[in-house]
């Protein structure tokens, strides 16, 4: 287990820089999510870490010795991608096995490291498959194997669950964090799934253009996103951002309010408009109302809430649950 450290790191292809010195302490055990829209520099963040990318400039450490030179091979990290890179005439027990035979691993050893990975992952049943004898959360169990028998210092995730449907992601999802309270590895997680990003991490890292956006724990980021940005890109459905004369009386440039703090009336509220979408999750539904001059915001309401499209309902914030944000998107003292 180790902890990671990144010093002022920037990465530039061809002169346009894609990281701007960047700055960040990972913890061992740590499980941390570097979240953002594509083309944000995630994926070359973590191949920085890996060492698959030079960096430009700036320093990676790893357990407080300088990586940033260090062949890939040396630096102990393990990586998952998202297209599993399994052989396919292997079995599962000899792709699991591969990393240990490259390395000489003595066959008593390869036996027994395989045989705990296939427990700790539910594979105890496939080892004699081959991979296209597997579903894809199984495959992704496979490198996932792969990647624990080389015990790592720490476990690197570059978008491991987007080539799985919805259902099996969420499975995936939940292995992943149950498999990280078993082995306690520090671990970094690529996505732009910012609901994996809220139910996976220990801390995530908002990448926005190369930048960090914030770096906290997932409730921290939603209850006091930093940038409007962040605001913006964490929690589903996303916090209402209204400007104008609705967030200067606030003092404010824009503000922000999450459809859990609207409360829909039929007779009286701040604003009103005419209902143009409601999504009913059985839980709770989303009621998305036109207001004019304001655009369309989302109220959550009951799961059994009975709306009509183009009914007219009234919104009223709870304003003690407001963002503010000035105009360059940085939030407001409360
Ligand atoms: P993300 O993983 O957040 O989608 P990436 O790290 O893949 O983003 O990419 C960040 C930016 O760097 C993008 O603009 C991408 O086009 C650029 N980029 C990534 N790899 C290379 C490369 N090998 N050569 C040139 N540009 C690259």
């Amino acid at each position: 287990m180790a902890s990671i450290a990144l010093k002022n790191v920037s990465k530039s292809f061809g002169g346009r820089e894609v990281i701007a010195s960047l700055d960040l302490q990972i913890e061992r055990g740590e499980l941390v999510v570097f979240v953002g829209p594509s083309g944000c520099g995630k994926s070359t963040l973590l191949r920085l870490i890996a060492g698959l990318e030079d960096v430009s400039s700036g320093q990676l450490l790893i357990d407080g010795r300088d990586a940033t030179q260090l062949p890939p091979a040396w630096r102990g990290l393990s990586m998952v991608f998202q297209s599993y890179a399994l052989y396919p005439h292997m079995s599962v027990r000899d792709n699991i096995a591969f990393p240990l035979k490259m390395a000489r691993r003595d066959k008593e050893t390869i036996e027994r490291k395989v045989t705990e990975a296939a427990r700790v992952l539910n594979l105890q049943d496939y080892l004699d498959r081959k991979p296209r004898e597997l579903s894809g959360g199984q495959r992704q169990r496979v490198a996932i194997g792969r990647a624990i028998v080389r015990e790592p210092v720490a476990f690197l995730f570059d978008e491991p669950l987007s080539n799985l449907d919805a259902a099996l992601r969420v499975n995936m999802r939940m292995e992943i964090a149950e498999l990280h309270r078993q082995l306690g590895a520090t671990t970094i997680y690529v996505t732009h799934d910012q609901t994996e990003a809220m139910t996976l991490a220990d801390r995530i890292v908002v990448l926005n253009a190369g930048r960090v956006e914030q770096i906290g724990p997932p409730l921290e980021l939603y209850r006091r996103p930093a940038t409007l940005f962040v605001a913006g890109f964490i929690g589903s459905p996303r916090m209402n951002l209204l400007g104008g004369a609705a967030a200067s009386r606030y003092g404010a440039a824009t503000i922000g309010i999450r459809p859990e703090h609207l409360s829909l009336s039929t007779s009286e509220g701040r604003w009103h408009g005419k209902v143009s979408l409601a999504e009913h999750l059985g839980s709770d539904t989303f009621v998305h109302v036109d207001v004019a001059g304001l655009g369309t915001i989302a109220a959550r309401a009951a799961g059994d809430l009975d709306v009509r499209h183009g009914e007219t309902l009234w919104l009223t914030p709870d304003e003690s649950c407001l963002h503010r944000f000035d105009a360059q998107g940085r939030a407001l003292a409360a």
